[in-house]
């Protein structure tokens, strides 16, 4: 059955016209869907009995079941959501002095492959649809009775792998009679495919673009990422310069810090040569080492030093916090597969 919840605003117009309704009948619908949160087409009270029959014979409503939620000593809480077709997906809110920011996953699995990854190795399922990634936003709102406030694509999967959907996921949190998440206070995170940053910046979509670089010379970066192969440094450095053109916007580079890898004041060198001019900001983590993975934290020591070389030679650094550890919700821990097997 359909999703109800996969339509913006204008495709469920349409979807309203083929069914024989006025548009503003979609309008009531999309608000008691995202304003109210109703989880049932019958609480829909302004609608008519015939139609709300009408919607439940050939819509789904899509509310996942929380199959876990896990709370962490510092306030964040990771959810574990049956998507109801067996598969199970992550969702991580985190607190900050400025809001609530919810960390949602674009993919079940995903494919990319990159080395200090936890979402790694676990086989790539599908997509997730535009509406089960509103779920998310609307799951854990009704739930926390609670605003999110952000909204980063940073959980499992690889959002440009699922451009589509991705978009026009932002579009319904975006609308006004409904969730009302300006584009501004959404990020995207890439390993880096290179056609989808150029088709971003031509959308000219406000939301924050973050580039997972983590390495600064091909060799290093190819051994982290595969997807460096496909798309080297050169391609997604030109493909970024064009997207700040395009849009004015700054973009947000992650660096997750490795031990002996890619930690030393060479790599600070080489990653101020690569931004130097560029509208952009870095976003230093200290890596999450995985299950029988090669790199490991840096220590303290060097993840200052570092930072303060990119800061003293021009280009804005910051260090991420960690949070969630203790309940495997820090970035790169999220793993379905772990999680299953501990239910
Ligand atoms: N696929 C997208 C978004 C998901 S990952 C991307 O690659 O950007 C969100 C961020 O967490 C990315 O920057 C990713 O590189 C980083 N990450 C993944 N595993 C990590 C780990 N073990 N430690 C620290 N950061 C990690």
């Amino acid at each position: 059955m359909k999703n109800i919840k996969d339509y913006n605003l204008e495709e469920l117009k349409k979807e309203f016209q083929e069914l024989g309704e006025k548009p503003y009948r979609a309008e009531q619908v999309f608000m008691w869907l995202y304003r109210e949160k109703v989880k049932d087409f019958d609480e829909m009270t302004n609608i008519s009995k015939e139609l709300r029959q009408k919607l439940q014979d050939n819509y789904s409503m899509c509310n996942f079941k929380i199959a876990k939620k896990l709370v962490s000593k510092d306030g964040t809480k990771k959810y574990l959501f049956d998507v109801l077709d067996g598969n199970m997906i992550e969702t991580v809110l985190m607190e900050y002095h400025h809001g609530k920011t919810l960390c949602v996953s674009s993919q079940i699995g995903c494919k990319m492959g990159c080395k200090f990854c936890a979402s790694t190795g676990i086989p790539f399922v599908r997509n997730l649809t535009s509406g089960e990634i509103v779920e998310q936003i609307l799951a854990v709102e009704q739930e926390e009775n609670t605003k999110i406030s952000n909204v980063v694509f940073m959980g499992i999967g690889e959002p440009f792998d699922n451009f589509d959907n991705v978009i026009n996921a932002i579009g319904i949190l975006n609308n006004p009679k409904g969730l009302n998440i300006g584009a501004r206070h959404i990020s995207i995170s890439t390993s880096g495919i290179v056609p989808k940053i150029y088709e971003l910046a031509d959308k000219k979509i406000q939301c924050t673009l973050s580039i997972s670089l983590h390495a600064t010379n091909d060799k290093k970066r190819s051994e982290m990422m595969p997807v460096n192969n496909a798309y080297p440094i050169e391609e997604l450095m030109k493909a970024c310069n064009y997207y700040i053109e395009k849009t004015n916007k700054r973009i947000s580079f992650e660096y997750a810090l490795a031990k002996d890898n890619n930690d030393n004041l060479e790599d600070a060198k080489e990653l101020v040569k690569l931004l130097h001019g560029m509208l952009a900001h870095v976003n230093l983590i200290p890596i999450n080492k995985i299950e029988n993975g090669k790199f490991v934290k840096s220590t303290d020591k060097n993840i200052i030093r570092f930072r303060d070389y990119l800061n003293d030679h021009g280009i804005v650094a910051t260090i991420r916090r960690e949070l969630g550890s203790d309940i495997e919700a820090a970035c790169g821990q999220l793993r379905r597969k772990t999680i299953e097997e501990k239910r």
